[in-house]
């Protein structure tokens, strides 16, 4: 079996990683030179997404394609999809690269997202009505980490904006913010990893928990609104749904991840199943296996210079686990690496 993975980051690494105990053989496709996952595939390629040529070799040589990044181009996906298998289909992220679409079928659901608009301009921002802020205009295409965001929050402050596709989300107080990770197999068996509390800096992920500390009810709440997600979608592999909750304990659907997700690292030391596992044995089509939790876990995300602290040690101390995304520039805000603590 040999599955194509098209994007060459850590969560392509750390899937590249599981692949090897499975004896599934890796073709990445990135664009980018030095990347992370191509250190542990067994075959790669570097080109742009649009390169049809180099997608042909790609395309041949694989059995099944998936992806590690959404920001793939559509119609990469849908071109690949004509040929061979992609899970998650194509029409799937073409609905979540777009954040507007994204909500619409979230809201078509009866699930709640925060309040948001369609803005496009500068004149269409001063229409907004004063008591909608503070609010955050997000760029509706490629954004992560929190970048193509802007905080605004009074439209008495300098409000020209370039022309774009945005929305413009009204700013809630979090009391905090979780994920659910959630995989489905190709004989529609689903399974959903315990919810994860997230805290965020800078909009960047800092650190995940799991379990999450919420009641009962509201876990049950945000896996039963993920199965709902994913079965809708028809979806194959693993998917993560970020959650807002605010201080009165309502319960958000922020955003929708179609892919194996940073907070969910932990899994690899802390379930008999990680979610790299899990999304890989459901795309290849292997027996399905239950996630089950060993352990409570704490990861944190190693950001710019933080990996040097780790890099230099040389003993790490007990029931901690170090990974290093090998990447050579420690840019700020850049993921790097991350470390998971394994809770008594
Ligand atoms: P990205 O695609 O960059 O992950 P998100 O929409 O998930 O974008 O935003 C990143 C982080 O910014 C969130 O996890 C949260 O901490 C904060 N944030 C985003 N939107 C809101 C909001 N409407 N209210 C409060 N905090 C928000
Ligand atoms: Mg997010």
């Amino acid at each position: 079996m040999k599955l194509g993975i098209l994007g060459g980051g850590q969560l392509g690494m750390m899937m590249c990683q599981e692949a090897k105990d499975l004896k599934i053989s890796t073709f990445i496709f990135t664009d980018t030179e030095d990347s992370p996952a191509t250190k542990f595939s067994d075959e790669h390629i570097i080109a742009q997404y649009d390169d049809y040529e180099k997608l042909e070799k790609f395309i041949q040589a694989c059995d099944v394609i998936t992806y590690e990044f959404e920001n793939i181009p559509y119609k990469t996906l849908n071109h690949i999809f004509k040929k061979k298998p992609v899970y998650p289909e194509p029409q799937i992220n073409n609905i979540i690269q777009d954040r507007l679409s994204e909500k619409k079928f979230i809201n078509e659901l009866n699930i709640p997202t925060v309040p948001y608009l369609q803005i496009e301009d500068t004149n269409q921002l001063l229409l907004v009505e004063e008591k909608f802020f503070p609010a955050i205009l997000k760029t509706r295409r490629l954004g992560y980490d929190g970048k193509g965001q802007t905080v605004i929050n009074s439209l008495k402050e300098d409000t020209n904006i370039e022309k774009n596709y945005y929305i413009l989300e009204k700013r809630i107080e979090l009391k905090t913010e979780i994920s659910v990770i959630t995989v489905r197999y190709q004989d529609n068996s689903l399974f959903s990893y315990k919810p994860i509390e997230n805290i965020h800096k800078d909009q960047i992920l800092y650190s995940s928990t799991s379990p999450a500390s919420i009641s009962n009810e509201l876990q049950t709440k945000a896996i039963k609104w993920s199965q709902e997600i994913i079965e809708t979608l028809n979806y194959v592999g693993v998917i993560c749904i970020e959650f807002f909750l605010d201080k009165y304990d309502n319960l958000f659907v922020n955003e929708i991840a179609p892919r194996v997700h940073n907070s969910g690292h932990l899994t690899i030391e802390s379930y008999n199943v990680s979610q790299f596992q899990s999304h890989l044995r459901a795309v290849c089509d292997l027996s399905p296996i239950d996630p089950k939790l060993k352990s409570k876990a704490q990861m944190l995300n190693l950001l710019g210079e933080d990996i040097y602290r780790y890099r230099d040690q040389t003993k790490i101390e007990k029931d901690l686990y170090f990974h290093d995304y090998f990447k050579k520039e420690a840019k700020k805000g850049r993921k790097m690496g991350h470390v998971t603590k394994i809770l008594a």
